[in-house]
């Protein structure tokens, strides 16, 4: 039954790569392509038609039909517009195959039905895909046939970002140019080139299609809006690295080989804490093919689920009780010629540069932290977020033990002396072999971890892009990059500046240094003492785009205009007041239709139950029947009334004009109503008769997969 195969044959089979261009291009072309691909510059419309000419027939071998400019607006998600590549008939009635460089390197979607944030009215049509060269273009083959699609970015007609894209390359500029300032003045000739690294670790839920398709709550909002707890929920603990099912594994295994024929580098997969909750992560790549190919693994594994009977779900909390999704972002900076600037090495204590790149990273955390913690600002992610479950929103960054330590010594002597060493691991069996422990153990708890080598940010949600999370790290990095340099540069002892900056930022910053438990009481008290921001809520932390600092970091590296920061906000405001409004809908809907005549059902039968028995034997003892009658019929009478006054509550923030004060009201009034009416529907399950309850239940959702 199995189809086995060779992963390196196949591994990027789909893709337009380096050694595609290599083989096919005129040499010339290949070399002015590289070239641009590492330093940037312009593409001419010679080169860009060779190169189109070869996509095409490259292309048209794996079966293509279509090409598309594939690109990530404001929604969330990945736009695309197909175009077949078909030119008019010919006198013959043949057709031939064509596209342009032109065609290639900009694409004219209709933009006035995308999230825009008011910076573009809607008779002002006009917006523009432009080709990202530097993310291979791929062949995508599915049921809908096999489509070129090309990576671009999306302006609007006077150049303003209407996607994720555009602040993303721009913050990688900014961070390079930064990256290379500081490498020069620890003498550093050689590197050419500083990229961000990004690999984000993706978490996903897994549950029969069939199952989901008759829970009307999964389909319009991705999450569950009803449900009673099953009797075993996570605290066995035996679901996380557990055995994968062999249902699972075929459809891991089937995401794995559409992947790497697309040249993601999906490497680990396993269970997750929740029962039916998964993990995959892919090896780190540049930020942005790593954002590009995040999207890509969101696609994949909603794609292939269909064709096992299953349903992906990427919400952050599709279960409420259940652990939710994130999306772990790992980050670091790498050059051209290999070096990781957060490589601390052995005796991280005579490691200069690397003490100076951390000390500036803190800076900029403890700088910016509500702004970072507004990166993870995502509908579903506001139950996770410092809502019923761990993590909370408190920003603090996670040394670990030896750099910890390393701080603490700069913090009160001004001067680290030792790095604590690595020590054996002895397990005390002789036949397992003896190694060297990394220099510090794992904090889960903590946002923003040190785990090596690379930092990871840990607040992102499972279903966003980690687009705006690796801006916001690349610009603020950059900024603290560039105080340090301009102070450096201007210093006539360098060794002593760098030493007396590393302290000053040490000691400044150190608050945001947390080692402990994030997820305790304490932290939250002790964060408070500290003066490091709190921010639960989602609809608060937006703001944080347009605060003056955020405005300064970002308009000084050009990565955002102050317009396009204040039509973000907008858009995020937007898009929370409407998809609670869908949510809110969705319980209406609900309730009204399937929840209360299914319960009417119920009180009907037990009522005629109570009748039937007592007409049998007059003195029959109906007590748990009547019993049950009146405790149902309470709770349906809650149920009737609270589903009032949601209607009501929803009929009201539809009327509101956008903006801050709608999305305030649909948090604290329209949630408040729609948690009010899931109060008593989730007692109504656990007494309701199995059979007549209109959906399946949580434990027939994540156990029965
Ligand atoms: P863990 O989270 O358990 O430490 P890994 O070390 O395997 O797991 O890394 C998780 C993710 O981090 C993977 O996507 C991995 O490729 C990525 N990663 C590893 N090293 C780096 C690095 N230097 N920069 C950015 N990402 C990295
Ligand atoms: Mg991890």
């Amino acid at each position: 039954m199995s189809e086995y195969f060779n992963v390196s044959d196949i591994f990027g089979e789909n893709v337009f790569n380096d050694a595609v261009m290599q083989e096919r291009l005129p040499k010339k072309v290949y070399k002015k392509m590289k070239e641009i691909i590492q330093a940037g510059g312009e593409l001419d419309l010679a080169t860009a038609d060779v190169v189109a000419h070869e996509m095409k027939e490259w292309a048209i071998e794996k079966g293509a039909t279509h090409y598309t400019h594939w690109f990530q607006p404001l929604t969330g998600v990945t736009a695309e517009k197909h175009d077949s590549f078909i030119t008019a008939p010919m006198p013959t009635g043949k057709v031939l195959m064509s596209f342009s460089g032109k065609e290639l390197i900009k694409g004219e979607p209709d933009a006035s039905s995308f999230p825009s944030g008011g910076l573009r009215a809607t008779f002002e049509a006009r917006g523009y895909t432009a080709w990202d060269c530097t993310s291979p273009a791929f062949v995508r083959q599915d049921a809908a046939g096999a489509t070129l699609c090309i990576p671009t970015a999306f302006c609007s007609y006077t150049g303003e970002a209407l996607d994720q894209k555009t602040p993303l390359l721009r913050s990688m500029e900014a961070i390079n140019e930064q990256a290379l300032r500081l490498l020069r003045l620890f003498g550093n000739t050689t590197s050419k080139k500083v990229t961000p690294s990004v690999g984000a670790e993706q978490e996903y839920f897994i549950v029969d299609r069939n199952k989901y398709l008759q829970r009307k709550d999964l389909i319009f909002t991705g999450r569950t809006l009803f449900g009673a707890m099953p009797p075993k929920g996570q605290e066995m603990d035996d679901h996380y690295f557990g055995a994968i099912r062999e249902r699972i594994a075929a459809y891991m295994r089937d995401v794995n080989k559409e992947l790497w024929k697309l040249g993601v580098s999906a490497k680990t997969q396993h269970n997750e804490v929740a029962p039916a909750q998964h993990e995959i992560a892919p090896i780190y790549a540049e930020c942005n093919i790593a954002v590009d190919h995040n999207h890509l693994i969101m696609e994949t594994l909603k794609k292939v689920a269909g064709r096992h009977g299953l349903q992906c779900l990427l919400h952050e909390k599709p279960f409420a009780g259940v652990n939710g999704s994130g999306k772990h972002n790992n980050w670091s900076l790498t050059t051209d010629d290999g070096i990781n600037l957060l490589e601390p090495g052995s005796t991280p204590h005579e490691n200069i540069q690397f003490l100076l790149v951390l000390t500036c990273i803190l800076k900029a955390v403890d700088e910016h932290a509500v702004l970072l913690r507004a990166s993870a600002a995502d509908v579903g992610n506001e139950h996770r977020l410092g809502a019923n479950e761990a993590p909370p929103a408190i920003l603090s960054v996670f040394l670990g033990e030896q750099l910890g330590d390393v701080v603490a010594q700069l913090i009160s002597t001004g001067t680290a002396t030792h790095s604590i060493k690595r020590e054996m691991l002895e397990t005390g069996v002789k036949t397992l072999p003896d190694f060297r422990k990394d220099a510090t153990d794992r904090n889960r708890t903590s946002p923003f971890a040190f785990t090596g080598n690379k930092f990871e940010f840990r607040m992102a949600g499972s279903q966003a892009s980690v687009a705006p999370s690796n801006v916001i790290l690349n610009t603020i990095v950059a900024e603290a990059f560039c105080e340090a340099c301009d102070i450096l540069e201007q210093a006539e002892e360098f060794n002593e500046a760098v030493h007396d900056l590393i302290k000053q930022y040490a000691v400044e910053h150190q608050r945001i240094i947390f080692n402990g438990d994030g997820y305790s009481d304490e932290w939250v008290e002790e964060a408070k003492r500290r003066g490091l921001a709190n921010v639960k809520s989602m609809v608060d932390a937006i703001c944080a785009y347009t605060a003056p600092e955020s405005i300064k970091a970002f308009e000084k590296f050009s990565v955002f205009t102050q317009t396009e920061l204040e039509s973000r906000v907008e858009i995020e405001y937007e898009t929370y007041a409407k998809t609670i409004n869908i949510e809110a809908k969705a319980m209406i809907d609900i309730a009204g239709k399937q929840i209360i005549p299914s319960v009417i059902k119920f009180t009907t039968a037990l009522a005629a139950s109570v009748n039937s028995v007592k007409a049998a034997v007059s003195d029959a003892d109906v007590s748990v029947q009547a019993g049950l009658l009146k405790e149902v019929s309470a709770l349906l009478a809650e149920t009737k009334t609270a589903l009032e006054q949601l209607i009501q509550a929803e009929a009201k923030g539809k009327e509101m004009e956008e903006g801050k004060d709608r999305a305030v009201y649909y948090r604290d009034v329209v949630k408040t109503a729609m948690e009010a009416l899931r109060a008593p529907v989730d007692k109504l399950e656990m007494v309701v008769d199995k059979d007549m309850w209109p959906m399946p239940s949580y434990g027939d959702l994540i156990f029965e997969v």
